[in-house]
């Protein structure tokens, strides 16, 4: 069940200064600051919640945390955005680890040296490793024509073809001998036993979930939520007024030069009675022999919830990749010559747009993290949005 964040609120505003289409992360940021700064604001969703993509419920049946457009785990390096997001929850300690499911054989991630010397049944300290690997590797990364010599230049062929080669084609839906070198782009790999996914300083899940960091952001009782709005479809919205656009911007501007290329992912849900399933919250399953990318398990991101945690039930999720339809949820862009051309179209007539400031993942056709969203959006919101507020008051 969504939250129903006016109900709670029991107040409705009624003389909006700022309209922010979109209650995902950037919209919400947008909005928090805005009424920080005194500004009152009309913020919609064409969805029946708030929090965008990051948006999280508990499963009625488990009480397991479910993240509905895919696992979402905060990691930052930036202490502004961590300082930021502590003020609305609290984070828990979780630290991401990832295992990978090859020929019938569960290795670490990314490739460390506990993957290595399981691979080739060794002993290898961190420079015997190093040699060996170096050995293996064919060409100069910096001659590379696509992502398959790429990365067999930087890792050598064996561990490109046991780890990398299927899972990126699975993950793109294109052989990696058709994908730009440039995606390859640092070493995934480590020679000693670190196997934390991210290296970031400040990492952690929202201790109460993820609905109620977003739900404390807009708390404020100058912000209205109105929810399953769609800002194209509901002639009642106040389109005069300074907004904050953080949806498709392709929509925006009616398709006129055409459509970004995005790929989704389809998720297939298994439930069982087992404490565990597969022991771990992600598993990468390397290998055509699978059609799916990863399972997710998602009571493995909180052991701190006890009763849930060691409960004899849980849910997993498969993952599968494929490119998105207009009907869509849009997950990654793509970003072919092509998209890259219709998107500096669409920027030009975004500069035409006086009253509109375009933001977040969809209205900027970009790939962004929960904290690289937030920041951006901190930073939109000093350099731009005050300026249209207050020229506009
Ligand atoms: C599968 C997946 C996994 C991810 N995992 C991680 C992770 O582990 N860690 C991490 O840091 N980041 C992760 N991210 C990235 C994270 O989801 C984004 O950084 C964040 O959601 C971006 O927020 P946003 O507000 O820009 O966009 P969104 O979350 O997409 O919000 C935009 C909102 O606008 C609404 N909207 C669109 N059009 C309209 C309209 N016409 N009218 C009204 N509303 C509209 C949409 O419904 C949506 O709610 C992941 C992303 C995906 C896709």
């Amino acid at each position: 069940m969504p939250y129903n964040f006016e109900v709670e609120k029991g107040e409705k505003v009624k003389k909006y200064d700022l309209l922010v289409v979109g209650a995902g992360l950037f919209g919400l940021t947008i909005s928090q600051r805005a009424a920080e700064e005194g500004y009152s604001t009309l913020v919609i969703d064409k969805r029946s919640h708030i929090g965008g993509n990051a948006y999280s419920y508990f499963d009625r049946e488990t009480g397991i945390e479910i993240h509905k457009y895919g696992a979402h785990l905060f990691h930052t390096k930036n202490e502004k955005v961590w300082k930021y997001v502590n003020r609305f929850s609290s984070f828990t300690n979780y630290r991401h680890h990832v295992f990978t499911l090859h020929e019938g054989r569960i290795y670490p991630m990314p490739i460390n040296l506990g993957t290595i010397n399981q691979y080739y049944s060794a002993a290898m300290s961190p420079k015997e490793a190093e040699k060996l690997v170096e050995s293996k590797t064919e060409g100069a990364a910096k001659d590379a024509k696509n992502l398959e010599e790429r990365a067999i230049a930087l890792i050598g062929r064996d561990l490109y073809e046991a780890f990398i080669r299927d899972y990126t084609c699975k993950q793109w839906q294109t052989d990696p001998r058709d994908l730009p070198a440039s995606i390859f782009t640092r070493l995934p790999i480590r020679f000693n036993y670190e196997s934390s996914y991210f290296s970031d300083p400040y990492q952690g899940q929202p201790k109460e979930g993820f609905c109620s960091l977003f739900g404390a952001m807009i708390k404020d009782p100058k912000i209205e939520v109105r929810l399953e709005c769609d800002y194209f479809e509901d002639p009642s919205l106040p389109k005069d007024l300074p907004t904050v656009y953080t949806g498709p911007i392709d929509r925006y501007f009616g398709y006129r030069y055409g459509v970004l290329g995005w790929r989704t992912i389809d998720f297939k849900e298994k439930r069982y009675d087992l404490r565990s399933f597969q022991g771990c919250s992600v598993l990468n399953k390397s290998d055509m022999t699978d059609p799916s990318t990863r399972s997710i398990e998602f009571k493995a991101f909180n052991p701190e919830r006890k009763e849930v945690f060691e409960s004899e039930k849980t849910v997993v999720w498969d993952e599968y990749s494929r490119f998105a339809g207009k009907e869509d949820e849009p997950y990654y862009p793509i970003g072919t010559q092509k998209d890259k051309e219709i998107l500096s179209n669409y920027e030009a007539l975004e500069k035409g747009e006086k009253n509109v400031i375009f933001g977040g993942r969809l209205g900027e056709y970009a790939y962004y993290n929960m904290d690289q969203t937030i920041a951006s959006a901190l930073d939109t919101f000093e350099n731009k949005v005050l300026c249209m507020l207050r020229s506009g008051k």
